[in-house]
């Protein structure tokens, strides 16, 4: 007999509903919603009186970086700030030694994930202007979605050249297969650091007054076009500008195939956090105005936003500390797997008055449904994956960087206080994580599962 477990007492959001039950489990799914399960029989039950539960979070860009020589993150540390936060499974990016551009290196980062990681995972190939050939057998060996980068912006990951850019579109375009695009115009993104380096211009705002707007938005209108040229399907990676997220909100009113994401440093921190924290708030996009963060939250609360995803990328402090007298020298990347989740729902609920089922659209079922694991994931249905977090919607905390459980202790929340905590996640059916006053993983290094495209429909 498989493990029951009953989760009773809670608020069950999904997507669409919010109600309240108990979800019973049995094994690795959900067996039933039921208003009273003070009947059923159960090998543990975990009270949520009162407390928040959502379908796990799925996190589709995070930069786990296995095989890392360089000790930047790993499917280990970076699950563990996974589930502390809950998220119970990633779609985890190319960047690695070497970047997984063919099907070897996918094979290679499955082995280490099914070894290393607590959350199940997808990957992501890379398109490095190398033969489409080698794209087509990374999509054989279970890739569910391509990257590229249209500027040179990531160490040893080159940017794609239009004329490769296209032909991606083109192979991809008879699938449901998402391109993503890093989209920032490379010259305007060149220059512009060329021009601010030269006038001697050092401090964290010469970092986002190099890559203002327009540099992303052009990009991003050239994505557009070739995805309707090709009929193929675009995946914006983190937007952070009005003028971009309008192209894609009129792209979607013509019917393109095109999806977008943003990230937490993009809807929750401003410039200001960009002079206070330097190094540790350098990333690309950069971090925007005040202003302009206002305005992206419209997109959230109007459906254009499609996904909510960290982007951590934990850059040793070391590393990010050589970026302290001078921004230039900092590598471009936050790591913030752990604290998204939490952050994102104080927003959402207590400071902009959003419902949970926003909450859930773009942190667990959009994801699924785009990346090909929904609706075995990214709902609470029977028949589902029981993956699950559960928050404590009046649990405040002040966020620093030696609570974080992934690998470098650092994060670009340092000093904000969250009102949201996530006490519990579980990933199948099992524990992984739970709050008691303190960080208790439960699970083991390995429990993830790799999960390729066809997975939402039983493959
Ligand atoms: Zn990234």
């Amino acid at each position: 007999m498989a493990k029951r477990v009953i989760v009773r007492g809670g608020i069950i959001s999904t997507d669409s509903d919010v109600f309240r039950a108990d979800v019973v489990i049995d094994g690795e799914v959900v067996s039933a919603l039921t208003t009273d399960s003070s009947g059923v029989e159960a090998d543990e039950v975990i009270d949520a009186g009162d407390l928040l539960v959502v379908p796990g979070g799925i996190d589709a860009h995070t930069h786990f970086k296995d095989p890392d020589p360089n000790e930047i993150e790993g499917f280990y540390y970076g699950s563990l700030g996974a589930v502390a936060g809950g998220i119970s499974s990633v779609v985890e990016m190319p960047q690695a030694t070497p970047v997984a551009s063919e099907s070897s290196h996918i094979m290679e980062k499955i082995r280490i994930g099914e070894e290393k990681s607590l959350v199940d995972f997808a990957l992501w190939g890379a398109a490095i202007n190398q033969d489409l050939e080698s794209i087509e057998e990374m999509i054989d060996a279970g890739v569910v979605a391509i990257k590229s980068f249209m500027a040179g912006s990531s160490p040893g990951f080159p940017r794609i050249t239009d004329a490769s850019m296209y032909d991606v579109f083109a192979l991809l375009a008879d699938t449901d297969i998402p391109y993503g695009l890093h989209a920032e115009n490379d010259e305007l993104l060149q220059d512009g650091i060329a021009t601010l380096q030269a006038a001697g211009e050092n401090d964290p705002l010469a970092h986002a007054d190099s890559r203002p707007p327009v540099v992303e938005a052009e990009a991003i209108n050239r994505a557009i076009f070739f995805a309707e040229e090709t009929g193929a399907r675009a995946y914006i990676c983190h937007s952070s500008t009005v003028s971009g997220l309008e192209l894609v909100r009129q792209a979607k009113e013509r019917g393109a195939r095109v999806e977008v994401e943003t990230c937490p440093q993009y809807l929750a921190l401003d410039t200001d956090d960009l002079v206070r924290l330097g190094p540790f708030a350098r990333c690309a996009p950069a971090i925007r105005e005040r202003d302009e963060v206002e305005l992206l939250w419209s997109y959230v609360q109007d459906g254009t936003m499609d996904t909510i995803a960290s982007d951590h990328c934990g850059y040793t402090i070391e590393s990010k500390e050589a970026g302290r007298d001078n921004i230039w020298n900092a590598p471009l990347g936050l790591s913030g797997i752990q604290t998204m989740l939490p952050a994102m729902l104080d927003e959402f609920i207590h400071k902009r008055d959003l419902d949970f089922t926003d909450f859930v659209r773009v942190t667990s079922t959009n994801p699924a449904r785009i990346f090909g694991s929904y609706p075995r994931k990214g709902t609470l249905r029977p028949g589902s994956d029981a993956d699950i977090a559960i928050y404590d919607l009046n649990a405040s905390w002040t966020v620093t960087g030696s609570d974080m459980l992934h690998r470098n202790k650092w994060t670009p929340f340092e000093g904000k206080t969250i009102g949201v905590r996530c006490v519990r996640t579980l990933v199948r059916g099992a524990t992984m994580y739970e709050f008691n006053g303190e960080h208790v993983i439960h699970g083991n290094a390995g429990h993830g599962r790799f999960i390729n495209r066809e997975y939402g429909t039983g493959g």
